[in-house]
C-alpha cells in the first residue's frame, strides 16, 4: 500500500528531471562557440556588418561574395572584456560604415540556467500541492475514496469512557450491560443458542447522553469503538451514500469486535416513499443497503451496531424489525437524582467554592438534559473566571441559570419609568392570578429586568415532571396567561404588544382542550388534530378529517372558552387589586420579588429581604417563564 503511493510520485520527479535536462541541452546545443580569435580575425576582414550582444550570446550579420547574408548566433564567453579590448576597432568600423549596427546588452535576460529555474519552482509547488492533495485523500486516487466511510475509530481526545462516566441513566446502562456481556464472552451465549440482538437504537431528547452511552458501552466491553453520523452518508450521487455503508461494516469487520455507532440515524433511515420533491432514489439506496448489512453479518462476528435518534417515528419500519434495530433504549431526561449525580460528574474538574450546593441545583434544574447541566456548570465557571474569583459560588450558578433559561440581563437596556410601570402591571397581572388559582403551580418569581426577548416575567415551578395536566387546570393556564393583558386593560386603559406570547400560548392550550382532547361538550370525546407536529413530507398531504362545520365550531368554542378564561381573570384582579399595586410598587422599586416575598406581600405582611438560596429556589425549579 505505503510503496504502491510512491510509484507516482517517483515517476513525476523523474519526469521533472528530465525536463530540466532537456531544457539546459536544449539552450547549450543551440550555442556552439565561437574562438574569440576568430570573431576579431572577421572584424578586421570588415565582413561584419551587424553586430549585437545580448548577454552572452552574440549574433552577427557576415557579408558573404553571394552578397547574402550569414547569419550566426555563437556564444562570447566574457562580452565585457570583448568590448573594452575591440572599443576602439568597433569605433573605426562604425564611422567609416563597415559596421551598420552594433549593439550591446549587458548582462540581463536570462542565462539558460535562469530560464529552467522557474520551471522548477513551478514543477515543485505542483508536486507539493499533489503530495497535499494526496495526504489528505490518504490514498492513491483521491476520487477511490469518494464511496469510503467517514468513521471515526475510538473516542475523540484518546480518554476512554465507561459507565462510570454516566451519572443516573441506570436503566439504560442495565440494558446495555447485556451488550456489555455478549461482546466481552459471546461463547456464553452462542453456546446456549441466546440470539444477541444485531442492533440497538437509542431514543432521546438531543443532550441525554446516547452518544455518551454509546462509547461507554465500547469502553466498558473493552472493543473498539467506530462511529459516523447519518449525515454522512448523504450524498448528492446516487450510490455513494450505500457504498460508504458497505465500506462502514467491511472497516467494522476488520477491526471487529466492535460496536458501530451511527449518530442521527434518521438522517438515512427516514422512511421510505416520503419526502417532498425528488432525489430519494439515493436516500432508498443508501437505507436499502444499511438493511442488508444489518442482515448480512452473522451473530459470531461480534459486531453491535448501536444507532441514537430523536426521531423515532420517522424511522423506516423495516429498520426496525427484528434482526435490525429490533430493541429500543429510552434515554429520557434525568430526574433529580439522576440530575444531581450529573452535576457532581461535571463538578468534578471545576473549582467550587463553599456555597454551592448540587442538591439544591438538581432541584431547581427540571428538564435539564445531561448536556444542559454541563453547560449550566461551564457558564457558571465562566461567570467566576470573567471576575478572576478563583471558584465559582451558588451566585454564579444562579446567573448563569437565569442566563440560560431566559439570556442575558439586560440591565443595560434603557427603559423609562413607564415602560418599567407598563411590565410591573403586567407581571402583577400573571402573578396576582396565579395566586388565587388553586391548581396552579406556585409562584417562584417574578421580575422586570428584561431579559433576552422578554421585558419582564413570572416564573412558576411546575409541580412534577409529568404532563399529566387535568382539564382544570390547562384552564387555569389559560386564566393566568391572560393576567398579563387583563391587568393593563384595567389599571392602564389601554394595552401593549407585550402580551402577544402570552395570547399565542392561551389560544394554542384552548385549541388543545377543544380539539384535541375531547374536553368540550359541544364537540364530545373526539380528536381532530392528529398528535405530533407535522413531519414535512409525510403529513403535508393529509387532509382534514372534519368537515367545515366542525372547524366552525371548533372555532366558535375556543373562543368560548378564551372569553370565559378573560372574565374570570378580570374578576380576580378586581377582586385584589389593591394587592396588585401593591405588588406593582414593590416591583418597581426592587425590580425582582422571590416566590416567599410575594406569598407575604399576598397575605399583607411586609417585604422581607430576600436570602440568597430563597432567590435561587426561587428561580430554579422554575421552567416556565410566563413571558411579556
Ligand atoms: P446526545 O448524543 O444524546 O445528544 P451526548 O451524549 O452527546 O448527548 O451528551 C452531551 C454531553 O452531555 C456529554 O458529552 C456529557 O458531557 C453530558 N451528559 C449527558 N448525559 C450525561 C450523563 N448521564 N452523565 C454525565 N454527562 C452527561
Ligand atoms: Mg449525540
Ligand atoms: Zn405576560
Amino acid at each position: 500500500m505505503k510503496n504502491r503511493r510512491l510509484i507516482p510520485l517517483i515517476a513525476y520527479v523523474v519526469v521533472l528531471a528530465v525536463i530540466f535536462l532537456w531544457a539546459n541541452e536544449l539552450f547549450n546545443d543551440s550555442l556552439t562557440q565561437m574562438p574569440y580569435s576568430q570573431v576579431v580575425e572577421l572584424f578586421q576582414q570588415e565582413q561584419v556588418r551587424s553586430f549585437v550582444v545580448e548577454d552572452q550570446t552574440i549574433t552577427m550579420n557576415l557579408r558573404s561574395e553571394s552578397g547574402q547574408d550569414i547569419v550566426i548566433t555563437t556564444a562570447l564567453a566574457s562580452p565585457e572584456s570583448f568590448r573594452q579590448e575591440m572599443h576602439s576597432l568597433l569605433q573605426e568600423q562604425l564611422d567609416s560604415g563597415v559596421l551598420e549596427i552594433y549593439d550591446f546588452v549587458p548582462e540581463k535576460g536570462f542565462s539558460p540556467y535562469e530560464l529552467t529555474l522557474p520551471l522548477l519552482v513551478v514543477g515543485l509547488i505542483l508536486l507539493f500541492v499533489w503530495a497535499m492533495f494526496m495526504s489528505r485523500a490518504n490514498s492513491g486516487n483521491p476520487l477511490n475514496n469518494f464511496g469510503k466511510a467517514r468513521t471515526v475509530l475510538g473516542v475523540p481526545d484518546g480518554k476512554k469512557v465507561t459507565f462510570a462516566d454516566v451519572a443516573g441513566a441506570d436503566e439504560e446502562k442495565a440494558e446495555l450491560q447485556e451488550v456489555v456481556d455478549f461482546l466481552k464472552n459471546p461463547d456464553k451465549y452462542t453456546q446456549i443458542g441466546a440470539r444477541i440482538p444485531h442492533g440497538l437504537l437509542l431514543v432521546g431528547p438531543p443532550g441525554t447522553g446516547k452518544t455518551l452511552l454509546a462509547r461507554a458501552a465500547a469502553g466498558e466491553a473493552g472493543v473498539q469503538f467506530l462511529s459516523i453520523s447519518g449525515s454522512d452518508f448523504v450524498e448528492m450521487y446516487v450510490g455513494v451514500g450505500a457504498s460508504r455503508v458497505r465500506d462502514l461494516f467491511d472497516q467494522a469487520k476488520k477491526i471487529a469486535p466492535a460496536i458501530i455507532f451511527i449518530d442521527e440515524i434518521d438522517a438515512v433511515g427516514r422512511k421510505r416513499g416520503s419526502g417532498l420533491g425528488g432525489g430519494h432514489d439515493e436516500k432508498e439506496q443508501t437505507l436499502n443497503q444499511l438493511l442488508v448489512e444489518m442482515d448480512g453479518f452473522s451473530r459470531t462476528e461480534g459486531i453491535i451496531v448501536l444507532a441514537a435518534t430523536n426521531r423515532p417515528d420517522i424511522l423506516d419500519p423495516a429498520l426496525l424489525r427484528p434482526g435490525r434495530f429490533d430493541r429500543q433504549i429510552q434515554v429520557g431526561r434525568p430526574d433529580v437524582k439522576g440530575r444531581e449525580e450529573i452535576l457532581r460528574v461535571h463538578a468534578k474538574d471545576k473549582k467550587v467554592d463553599g456555597t454551592v450546593d448540587l442538591k439544591v441545583v438538581a432541584r431547581s434544574t427540571a428538564g435539564f438534559t445531561g448536556a444542559d447541566l454541563s453547560n449550566l456548570l461551564n457558564e457558571g465557571a465562566i461567570l467566576a473566571a470573567r471576575d478572576n474569583r478563583p471558584a465559582l459560588s451558588m451566585e454564579d450558578l444562579n446567573e448563569a441559570l437565569m442566563k440560560i433559561t431566559a439570556g442575558p440581563a439586560k440591565k443595560s437596556r434603557v427603559q423609562t419609568r413607564k415602560d418599567l410601570k407598563v411590565t410591573a402591571i403586567h407581571e402583577a397581572g400573571h402573578a396576582v392570578a396565579i395566586y388565587h388559582l388553586p391548581t396552579h403551580d406556585p409562584v417562584r418569581h417574578i421580575t422586570i429586568v428584561p431579559r433576552g426577548q422578554s421585558l419582564g416575567a413570572t416564573w412558576y415551578l411546575p409541580q412534577d415532571d409529568s404532563a399529566n395536566l387535568t382539564r382544570n387546570q390547562m384552564y387555569e393556564q389559560i386564566v393566568s396567561l391572560l393576567g398579563g393583558r387583563v391587568a393593563e386593560a384595567l389599571f392602564l386603559g389601554d394595552i401593549s404588544v407585550g402580551a402577544s406570547n402570552d395570547i399565542d400560548r392561551a389560544t394554542k392550550l384552548a385549541r388543545d382542550m377543544v380539539a384535541r382532547y375531547g374536553m368540550c361538550e359541544k364537540l364530545g370525546t373526539v380528536s381532530y388534530l392528529d398528535g405530533g407536529e407535522v413531519f414535512i413530507g409525510r403529513d403535508y398531504q393529509t387532509t382534514k378529517s372534519y368537515s367545515e362545520k366542525v372547524a366552525g365550531t371548533i372555532d366558535d368554542e375556543v373562543k368560548a372558552l378564551i372569553d370565559r378564561a378573560y372574565d374570570h381573570c378580570r374578576r380576580l384582579l378586581t377582586e385584589h387589586q389593591d394587592k396588585l399595586h401593591a405588588l406593582v410598587d414593590a416591583l418597581l422599586e426592587k425590580e425582582s420579588v422571590t416566590g416567599q416575598q410575594f406569598r407575604d406581600l399576598m397575605e399583607g405582611k411586609t417585604l422581607g429581604a430576600a436570602s440568597a438560596t430563597d432567590m435561587f429556589d426561587s428561580f430554579s425549579e422554575a421552567s416556565e417563564p410566563t413571558e411579556g
